[in-house]
């Protein structure tokens, strides 16, 4: 399914935040990989097998 050379990284990978974004929603706060990874604004993720990444947005940076 994923066109692109060389191929997103899949995700269950590790680096599956590297995956081609294919539909962003920044109105929505959210956008879609091609890996099928929803990525949230607050950097929260949803996997296309149901699991979910906590927001990890970096912590050394102030908070506004
Ligand atoms: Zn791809």
């Amino acid at each position: 399914m994923c066109q692109h050379q060389p191929h997103c990284p899949p995700h269950e990978a590790a680096d599956h935040d590297a995956a081609r974004t294919v539909a962003c929603h920044p109105e929505q706060g959210w956008s879609l990989l091609c890996n099928g990874v929803v990525v949230f604004e607050d950097t929260g993720e949803l996997l296309p097998d149901g699991g979910i990444v906590v927001p990890h947005r970096p912590t050394d940076l102030p908070v506004r």
